[in-house]
């Protein structure tokens, strides 16, 4: 049986950074990635989503130098986001963090930045293969080596470490929790893509020169209905940008007190649109007094997955420890690292799979549970702070938050993203819940399986 130091299931960003740092710390590591295809990339490769916005900090995150970012990769320089809600709006110019990138953020091409990534790990040594599936993971605790990794066309592989970084979908990850933990666990059924992830739905559109905006992240707040679910819109290579959308999976419209009072939303729908219908309300709503949507904003076929449209689960949950007693680290979206709030992730999905990698090339997978929350945890607990904030916001307090963000975005602040969000109703109560629910999830409490819930 063929055998490593470290398999990685997975190799988009958490599992690409897995396979460098494992490498360059010398250890012999098979990065396995089932392989997609994608309308712009010529071979089968990662599972590349393409809505690929990147903030000045989170170049930090990652531990890149901005300088060393092939100049293919970067779409556009970005100088602010619009958040726009029923009738009020707010520009961010500054995230307020600290940063080496010195612009506000960028937008990528993001099979690109998974290609380099990939090509990063591949210079280090690492070994990568594209379309092979892993099926299963056997781990035998007194074992030399403790893995056997099953592939899906029957291959058996042996390693002394697995690093789990099969992103949303979990489908490794899922099963091996399932040995760790007590059946019936809450945990199992918490982080079933079902329940944990979010659907999202793109279009790339060609925009007329006079409506595309290069520098600026939209997004629309108080639209759609549905916890952090709302749409946006991408600026990619001029004038082409992805007009998307996020929301929970399977709701019912009856959930909703008064559903009319979200813009997209008709008076005679009887069920929640469809990503297609979304967007096309938006266009609309945004676009339509000045434009024939349909001649003016067409859809780019030979951009994406198919047909310049993809559809994606989006991991939408708290991150989890991992049972690295066993010999195991989950990663990136596999480990819930995506905010729930604006589904960020590439940044956090890439810093667990280095640490991720570094440590089981060293033998101290134990330690990972605790540097991954040095490491990432100020950033999780802001974003799980967040979303807690504004999970039942409706489209008047989107407008109520964003009317007096605007207000208070002349003072002088260097914490100014926090401030937005929290810039509510009246502001200060609000600040004081967010201060309140990062007391709360201070200290990892915002982990919602911990590690001494495994058991081996
Ligand atoms: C629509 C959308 C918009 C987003 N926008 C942004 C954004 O603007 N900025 C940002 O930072 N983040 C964004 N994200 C989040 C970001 O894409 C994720 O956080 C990130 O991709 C997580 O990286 P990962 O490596 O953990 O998982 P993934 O990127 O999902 O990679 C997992 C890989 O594992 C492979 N795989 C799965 N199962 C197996 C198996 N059994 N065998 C072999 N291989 C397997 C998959 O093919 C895939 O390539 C967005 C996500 C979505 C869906």
């Amino acid at each position: 049986m063929e055998r490593h130091d470290v398999i990685v299931v997975g190799g988009g960003p958490a599992g690409a950074n897995a396979g460098r740092e494992a490498a360059a710390h010398g250890a012999d590591v098979l990065v396995i990635e089932q392989g997609i295809p994608r309308e712009d990339r010529d071979d089968l490769g990662p599972d590349s989503t393409d809505a690929a916005g990147m903030l000045d900090y989170w170049v930090d995150i990652m531990e890149l130098d901005p300088a060393e970012i092939p100049e293919e990769i970067i779409l556009q320089e970005l100088d602010s986001t619009e958040f726009i809600g029923p009738n009020e709006s707010v520009i961010l110019r500054t995230t307020g963090m600290d940063a080496t990138y010195d612009k506000f953020g960028f937008t990528f091409h993001r099979a690109r930045m998974d290609d380099w990534m990939r090509e990063r790990a591949e210079a280090e040594g690492a070994n990568y293969v594209v379309g092979r599936s892993v099926k299963h993971v056997e781990t035998d605790l007194d074992g030399a080596p403790r893995h056997v990794v099953e592939l899906a066309d029957g291959e058996e592989l042996a390693a002394d470490a697995v690093i789990l970084a099969d992103g949303p979908q979990r489908r490794v990850t899922l099963q091996v929790l399932e040995g760790f933990l007590p059946a019936g666990h809450s945990a199992l059924e918490r982080m079933a893509p079902t329940n944990a992830n979010h659907i999202a739905y793109q279009e790339y559109r060609r925009f007329p020169e006079e409506a595309f905006e290069p520098t600026v992240l939209k997004f629309w707040w108080g639209y759609i209905p549905g916890e952090t679910a709302y749409p946006w819109v991408f600026p990619n290579d001029d004038p082409v940008a992805r007009v998307g959308l996020t929301m929970p999976i399977g709701m019912d419209l009856n959930d909703f007190d008064d559903p009319t009072s979200y813009v997209l939303i008709d008076e005679d729908d009887t069920a929640i649109p469809n990503g297609a219908t979304y967007i096309d309300r938006l266009l609309h709503n945004v676009y339509g007094g000045r434009y024939d949507i349909d001649a003016d904003f067409p859809r780019v076929p030979d951009r994406g997955k198919r047909g310049g449209v993809e559809t994606y689960a989006i991991s939408s949950t708290r991150p989890i420890d991992s049972p690295v007693e066993a010999g195991i680290a989950i990663a990136g979206g596999a480990m819930g690292t995506t905010s729930a709030f604006h589904e960020g992730g590439y940044h956090v999905a890439t810093r667990s799979g280095s640490i991720a990698g570094r440590l089981a090339a060293q033998g101290a997978l134990d330690r990972y549970n605790r540097a991954w929350k040095e490491a990432i945890g100020d950033e999780i607990l802001r974003n799980v702070s967040f979303a807690d904030l504004v999970k039942d916001y409706g489209p008047a307090d989107w407008d109520r938050a964003f009317a007096t963000a605007r207000k208070m975005q002349g003072e002088d602040d260097d914490r100014l993203i926090e401030r937005i969000w929290t810039a509510g109703f009246p502001a200060i109560k609000v600040y004081l819940g967010y201060k309140w629910r990062k007391r709360t999830y201070r200290n990892g409490k915002y982990v919602q399986l911990t590690e001494d819930e495994y058991v081996y």
